[in-house]
């Protein structure tokens, strides 16, 4: 129920009293999508499209008072007038910002402009080849990320392994992927143990693009 005013109160100056600045001309309630009155608090159905902060602040100018009746802040920040800009959440956040912006910077510088990918064949073992060699099948992806189409050629770095392709390595595709196959054939005087390490050199004519390693099945004797 309303309030009783003295005899010869201005209601006007009551509501202003109960409201600082606010002149009570409604124009946040006028301009606010979803039509609620932001200076009863914050409310659910607010989208903080902050029209009624822009609307707030010209009548402000107008009247000359300060802006930012309306306004973000904090609770401390309307009750105590305490408006810090570095708080703890602010400084964490801007660590944690900067560790990602530092580490997307890292792996970018990183990139490359061929990716390539060779596994084993799941589920094949070795295959003797003849008395001095073992076989193993392998997949590979080349992920060019450039527009350009250019070829590509697989030759192991590692002593005793031969690459025998399994048709014509295809060409790459402009920032496409292109599949194939081939066998590594490996002296078995050069194997480790049952599994060895093979390191590939990827060329695209003279330039070494990219360096894959992957690992030979044997024996084990
Ligand atoms: S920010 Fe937008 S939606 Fe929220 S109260 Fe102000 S005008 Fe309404």
């Amino acid at each position: 129920m309303a309030e009783a005013l003295p005899a010869g109160a201005n209601p006007l100056k009551q509501t202003q009293k109960a409201l600082g600045d606010c002149i009570d001309c409604k124009l946040c309630i006028a301009v606010c999508p979803t039509g609620i009155d932001i200076r009863n608090g914050t409310q659910l159905e607010c989208i903080n499209c902050t029209a009624c902060i822009d609307a707030c602040d010209e009548v402000m100018d107008k009247v000359k008072r300060p802006r930012g009746l309306i306004r973000y802040d904090s609770f401390n920040g309307v009750s105590a007038g305490a408006r810090r800009l570095f708080t703890p959440r602010v400084i964490a956040y801007s660590v944690v910002l900067t560790g990602l912006l530092v580490a997307n910077i890292f792996l970018l510088s990183g990139r490359t402009d061929v990716e390539a990918l060779v596994l084993r064949t799941p589920g094949m073992l070795f295959q003797k080849v003849d008395d001095q060699h073992l076989s193993n099948l392998y997949n590979f992806q080349i992920i060019n990320k450039t527009k350009e189409v250019f070829e590509v050629r697989f030759e192991p770095e590692t002593a005793g392994a031969t690459i025998k392709p399994i048709g014509q390595i295809p060409k790459t595709k402009p920032t496409d992927v292109v599949e194939g196959a081939f066998f590594i054939e490996m002296e078995k005087g050069k194997l480790t143990g049952r599994k060895t390490q093979v390191v590939i050199n990827v060329y695209s004519g003279d330039k070494l693009i990219d360096k894959v390693k992957t690992n030979f099945l044997g024996p084990g004797y």
